[in-house]
């Protein structure tokens, strides 16, 4: 490279050496070979004319003609002479020169020179010579052979000898001591590394070009050597955003600051081009002044392609991921839907139910289903021809799906059958949603046509035994509906009858001695409530009794581990969980003698009619879930029933069950003393495991042990008080747990009145406090405290009323007769009265089988707790003095 470098100055040097020339000699500095021609011819011509005037002179042309003739043989430019006289006469002759003559006139040509001849001072002729025509122009003489050219072909070889080995030597001595800066030992080290590597002086001249980036050029280090950084083609990568114009060696020799990753794009020839990444540093002196700067420049080319092929790829992963989401979307379409409808299809339609169906079961949320059925469709496809009852199935299918909600789920569920689940719906919401898709069916004429259809509902709460189930029940509800006139909105109810009522809207119609502000559909509506425990008082006293303290254990316990809402469910379970014992017929309840096992057999219902009667009075799953489960024990495994064990037992029931077992133990029997509170601790504990969750039995034990004894305020209830403000207990629940303040407010301002007029000043007090807090919305955790402060006053009532309706029913003269059995007496007491035994135990002990010694003498269901050896024997003997003559 270098050589072709020097070849090439060297030869552009020769060329204007000889440029140069070639001005001087147009300038006419250098002579050319025509005047120098007419010079010599010149000469010649005066040379022979002397000659001649000799020849004259002496009159004797001979030595002239000689002379002439050996000038001629000498082979110059001179054709011919002669002498002609006075008279014209050709004297002389030689060469012809007759016939090459031909007068120029008065002045001589430079093909025919004459000269005057004298003599004796009188002239006496001329001489005259003929040349060679001068046939080259000003520029022939620079052909080589010429004597220009031949400078000008010296001139050009000697100075591209001189020039080429100046330079050579000059360059040499000027890379030499322009790499002087810089050691060898540093260039050699520069030079292994990968990197490109520029050292530039002030002026961004490259004093030093490491081989990497030579080769990154495509220019030789030396040839790098001659040039300035900026010689190079440097562009700014496409789309880079730039905060400074100025190239980073020039940034970083302003600033004195170092730039590094600058990227930047070197095009060292029209096909290649790199993308560098570039570093510049100021090299300073020890004084702080800039000597230059050094660049590195990272090849990023390879990185950058790449780089971008990855990006490329990405790209058509994207697209093919989207087109493959596309197709799967289409096919799911296609799988999952009805093609005619654009329905869920009816397996589709299950894989969705099933888990919404499991997922409600478990968190006790709401859940409907509403199944409808175009009323005489057969018709419109008689009258209206097949294609019009398609178009009829899509458009109400439109409809339905276009009015529900993204959460439901819309079926063709058959022919013109569809079916709709509703999460989070209650059977009321459910009804209203139903009678609006009726009436938007009915004010629509779809394609023409005249259509309306029946619709039946079923929820959750009505108790179905699993998503199937639901179905059929909203199926025979709709079938009612039919049976009904068609074109209307029936509920599934238990009586298959077509009236659409329940037996949750009869309880709920009951007139609510106050207007709530809240849930106008209360699940529980508490006089419902009430007055199944005022019946069970005047049928059991003592079971009412005991439901009560139950009660108030399970609130006590539950307070803290349950929402508001919750422990109110579970209170109301509480007092309801032997409520299956008005279901007993009196006969059975208060015989006066031994069982039958047919009559045993009834008795041993009453759990499950509980559980029936409380699922027909009250539109809440959860109560009825956590009264039919309560029973189970905690450590067996599932039953062919499917039932819950273990953790799966709802939280209250669990929490019941160790409630209602510590209740039975502590309260004294007729058979035997009831256990202290520690004994019936230990006794809990003992059955802890198979029969109790042990960590809610520690819990309970925690909770009931450090219960300073109940302390109800004083105060008389009367029944209607109690029941309005039963009635909002729920309510109450309801907004502490939805943190709902303005209706905290609104109903702590009924308390207080309701309270005013009962005068009851301790839940005024409460109320008044809550309703001035409430309605400030001052801090949340304040209000809830004074609301659950409320709520323990209203539940107070509640015992209170409860209590004293408890006395009023003991001294009902024939219950007194009934039931004086049901009053604890020492087990001695009744050695006599076997009859009277009997009838406690079947009011309130566990329900006797012969065979069945294990069993509990606690509890009040059918054997719950694991008896200790005292207790079986203790019972053996109760049952001994059982088996006496009648
Ligand atoms: P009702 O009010 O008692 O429900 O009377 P109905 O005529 O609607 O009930 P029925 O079950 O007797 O008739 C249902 C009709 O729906 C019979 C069947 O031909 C028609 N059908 C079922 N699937 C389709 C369909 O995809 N397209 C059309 N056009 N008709 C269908
Ligand atoms: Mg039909
Ligand atoms: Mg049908």
């Amino acid at each position: 490279m270098r050589f072709w470098y020097i070849t090439r100055l060297t030869f552009a040097l020769a060329a204007l050496m000889l440029s140069l020339l070639f001005l001087a000699y147009g300038l006419g500095l250098i002579p050319d070979a025509e005047s120098l021609s007419l010079d010599s011819r010149g000469g010649l011509a005066k040379t022979l004319g002397i000659e001649a005037a000799n020849a004259v002179q002496a009159d004797n042309v001979k030595p002239f003609e000689g002379v002439v003739r050996q000038v001629l043989d000498s082979g110059t430019d001179l054709l011919s002479a002669g002498l002609r006289n006075a008279a014209g006469d050709l004297i002389a002759d030689v060469g012809e020169h007759a016939q090459n003559w031909k007068d120029p006139g008065e002045k001589s040509t430079s093909t025919h020179v004459w000269m005057w001849l004298d003599l004796n001072g009188a002239p006496w002729g001329r001489a005259e010579f003929t040349f060679k025509p001068l046939a080259q122009s000003k520029f022939f003489g620079l052909w080589p052979g010429g004597p220009v050219g031949r400078l000008f072909a010296f001139c050009g070889v000697t100075s591209i000898v001189c020039f080429g080995f100046y330079l050579w030597y000059v360059m040499g001595r000027v890379l030499g001591q322009s790499d002087a800066g810089i050691p060898q030992r540093v260039r050699a080290t520069l030079d292994t590394l990968a990197e490109g590597v520029l050292v530039l002086d002030k002026q961004n001249r490259i004093a030093h070009a490491n081989r990497a980036f030579a080769k990154l050029a495509q220019i030789t280090t030396e040839e790098l050597q001659l040039r300035t950084v900026d010689d190079l083609c440097w562009t700014r990568p496409r789309g880079a955003i730039t905060a400074d114009a100025a190239m980073p060696w020039e940034a970083a020799a302003r600033d004195g600051i170092t730039r590094i990753g600058v990227p930047l794009m070197l095009t060292p020839s029209e096909i290649d081009e790199y993308m560098v990444s570039v570093n510049a540093t100021p090299i300073l002196t020890d004084t702080g002044e800039s000597r230059g700067i050094l660049a590195t420049f990272d090849d990023m080319t390879e990185m950058e392609k790449r780089n971008t092929s990855m990006q490329e790829l990405l790209h058509k992963l994207k697209q093919s991921r989207t087109e493959i989401h596309r197709q799967n979307q289409e096919l799911k379409l296609l799988a999952t839907r009805d093609p005619l409808t654009l329905c869920l299809n009816r397996r589709a339609f299950f894989t969705e139910l099933n888990p919404l169906y499991e997922q409600s079961a478990r968190t006790g949320s709401p859940l409907s289903a509403v199944m409808v059925d175009i009323d005489k469709f057969k018709k419109i496809n008689d009258q209206f021809g097949h294609a019009t009852g398609d178009q009829v199935l899509f458009q109400v299918a439109e409809l339905l799906r276009n009015r529900s909600r993204t959460t439901d789920v819309v079926c063709r569920y058959g022919g013109e059958e569809f079916a709709l689940i509703l999460p989070q719906t209650d059977i009321d919401v459910a009804a209203d949603i139903a009678e609006r898709l009726r009436i938007a069916l009915a004010d629509s004429a779809i394609a023409g046509v005249p259509v309306t259809a029946s619709f039946g509902i079923s929820a959750l709460q009505l108790g179905p035994t699993g998503p199937q189930s639901l179905l059929d029940q909203a199926d025979k509800a709709l079938y009612a509906a039919k049976r009904g006139g068609r074109n209307r909105v029936n509920r599934f109810s238990d009586t298959g009858t077509d009236e659409s009522i329940t037996a949750m809207d009869s309880l709920s119609n009951i007139p609510s001695p106050s207007d709530t502000p809240i849930r106008p559909n209360s699940a529980i509506p508490y006089p419902a409530v009430t007055a199944l425990i005022s019946a069970l008082a005047y049928r059991d006293n003592m079971t009412a009794e005991h439901s009560r303290r139950v009660a108030d254990f399970c609130v006590t316990v539950g307070r803290s581990m349950l929402s508001q809402s919750d422990c109110y469910t579970l209170e109301v379970a509480a007092l309801l969980h032997d409520i299956g014992k008005l279901g007993v017929p009196d006969a059975i309840l208060f015989k006066a003698g031994k069982l039958t096992d047919e009559e045993f057999k009834i008795m041993r219902l009453h759990d499950r009619m509980g559980v029936e009667i409380i699922s027909a009075a009250f539109a809440s799953e959860s109560l009825t879930r956590i009264v039919g489960s309560y029973q189970t024990k905690y450590g067996s495994t599932v039953g062919a029933t499917g039932t819950p064990v273990g953790m799966s037992i709802p939280l209250p029931a669990r929490l019941l069950a160790i409630a209602d077992a510590f209740d039975s133990m502590t309260t004294d029997r007729s058979w035997r003393k009831g256990f202290n509170r520690d004994e019936a601790f230990a006794e809990l504990r003992r059955c802890a495991g198979p029969q109790f969750d042990p960590a809610l039995v520690e819990r309970f034990i925690g909770v009931i042990s450090a219960q300073i004894g109940p302390h109800e305020p004083s105060m008389t209830v009367s029944k209607e008080t109690a029941l309005r403000i039963g009635a909002l207990i729920e309510h109450l629940a309801a907004a502490i747990d939805s943190q709902d303040a303005p209706a905290l407010a609104t109903l702590a301002e009924q308390m207080v009145a309701e309270a005013n007029e009962c005068t009851l000043p301790v839940l005024a007090d409460a109320a008044n406090q809550l309703k001035e807090l409430a309605e400030r919305a001052g801090d949340w955790s304040e209000i809830a405290s004074l609301a659950k402060n409320m709520l323990d006053v209203c539940r107070s009532t509640q015992s209170v009323y409860m209590r004293a309706a408890y006395n009023e029913a003991k001294n009902i003269p024939e219950l007194v007769t009934l039931k004086s059995g049901a009053m604890p007496k020492p087990l001695d007491d009744f050695g006599d009265e076997p009859a009277i035994q009997m009838q406690l135990m079947a009011s309130t002990a566990p329900p006797e089988v012969e065979d069945e010694d294990e069993e509990s003498i606690f509890s009040s269901g059918d054997g719950d707790i694991q008896p200790s050896t005292a207790d079986i024997e203790s019972r053996r003997q109760y049952r001994r003095s059982l088996v006496l003559p009648q």
